[in-house]
């Protein structure tokens, strides 16, 4: 569930609005402004990185080099993963499942699957029980210039707004607005990433949606990625990077069916993690995985694998942005297609339904994603998929099971690839 802080009165809103760009680029492009050689929004928010900085920085990420006080400096891509909300509260829970406890485990598995990559220098920002003492640290010294360091950019974007040079955009989700300590975090981590160069912040989360009875599932699920709208600096980047991030991911979950979700790539001008008043200059996507109430988080067995299986795609997603070879790991896109099947309990069923998905058999045709997910639940969706399958290598005696025969065939080495 994504934070922002709503304001209601227009006035109010105009006047929380700000940017990021520097002093220097901001009097350059006023001037430039004054001379009539721009009269378009987007030249105020220039570029803060480059889908072309990035893929050259990614090639040298394996380079040391020595700073003026001889010291080491790693040219590494840095990465910041911010599992969404606070140690010990916010974020949305149902029946025993806390959205801050999913998020880092997330976040745990993806710094793991990212670290095994040199090229990456990876922090993640919190776990279960606190923040990362360099932020937590940050927090306390730095608490009063976040918000000084926000009202700078306020004042600037007022400037903006009132001249009608940056396009206000409110439509679109509706948000849960932060209290003020907590918004306050989140500008301090926008903040942070600035001073310390951090090339991507990914910011994990599990979705909810607002229903009358929260003890029952709601009717929305899969992914959904929030992007800076596009007048942001940081927006350009950021939607490539998204774009690969969500085509992996889309390969085995659904795309969130919510209708203002169901491109599965939203931009957002008021989330404060991926930049409000354009306080981001590195890649800033958030990433609602799926809706808190799907069947596939309530076992913990399932959950630990799809878990895992979020983490290895948003890595995949980002190996793919960069363009790198060797992505794959183990030379698979899912660690459950090598899964050995035990007793054909739920984690058997969950291997079984990613391999089909890898094979185009799940979900079976006429069906989606959503109504069809990654569940480890043996039903009609998982069953209609194996006996297709299974009719088409021509297996007939083990009709609706998994015996010898078809295990031989699911595992098939050639196919998995
Ligand atoms: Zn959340």
């Amino acid at each position: 569930m994504k934070h922002k802080v709503l304001l209601t009165a227009l006035i109010i809103f105009l006047g929380s609005v700000s940017g990021v760009i520097s002093v220097d680029t901001f009097e350059k492009t006023i001037a430039n402004i004054q001379t009539g050689m721009y009269n378009a929004a987007g030249v105020f928010f220039v570029d803060s990185i480059t889908v072309s900085s990035l893929h050259a920085n990614y090639k040298n990420a394996d380079k040391v080099s020595v700073d003026v006080n001889g010291q080491k400096v790693s040219d590494k891509i840095k990465i910041l993963i911010v599992p969404g909300h606070e140690p010990n509260y916010g974020g949305t829970e149902y029946r025993n499942l806390k959205e801050r406890d999913i998020v880092v485990d997330i976040a745990d598995n993806l710094a793991t699957i990212l670290r095994t990559n040199p090229r990456y220098e990876v922090i993640v920002a919190r776990d279960k029980n606190g923040w990362n003492p360099i932020l937590d640290e940050y927090f306390s010294r730095e608490w009063e210039n976040i918000l000084e360091w926000k009202e700078k950019y306020k004042a600037e974007m007022i400037r903006l707004v009132g001249q009608g040079l940056v396009k206000i955009h409110t439509e679109g989700v509706e948000h849960n607005s932060a209290p003020n300590d907590v918004a306050r975090r989140l500008y301090g981590i926008n903040k942070w990433t600035v001073e310390n160069n951090v090339d991507i912040a990914l910011h994990l989360h599990i979705n909810d949606n607002p229903r009358s009875n929260t003890r029952n599932p709601g009717k929305y699920s899969g992914f959904t990625i929030y992007v800076p709208e596009r007048q942001y600096s940081n927006a350009k980047a950021t939607g490539a990077v998204a774009d690969t991030v969500s085509r992996r991911l889309s390969k085995y979950f659904a795309t969130s069916n919510l209708p203002q979700e169901s491109d599965g790539i939203v931009e957002d001008q008021e989330l404060v993690a991926i930049g409000r008043h354009n306080t981001v200059d590195a890649v800033s996507m958030l990433i609602e995985y799926g809706y808190i109430y799907e069947p596939q988080y309530e076992e913990k067995d399932i959950r630990d694998l799809i878990v895992k299986e979020y983490a290895l795609s948003t890595y995949l997603g980002i190996q793919d942005f960069f363009g790198a070879p060797n992505a794959k790991i183990d030379g698979a896109d899912s660690f459950l297609l090598s899964q050995k099947l035990t007793h054909g309990g739920p984690t058997d069923i969950l291997a079984v339904q990613f391999i089909l998905a890898h094979k185009g058999y799940y979900p079976p045709s006429g069906k989606t994603k959503n109504e069809c997910g990654m569940t480890g639940i043996l039903g009609p969706c998982t069953l209609t998929a194996l006996q297709k399958f299974q009719h088409d290598q021509g297996i007939s005696d083990e009709t609706g099971r998994v015996g010898e025969k078809t295990q031989k065939a699911l595992y098939t080495v050639t196919s998995i690839q």
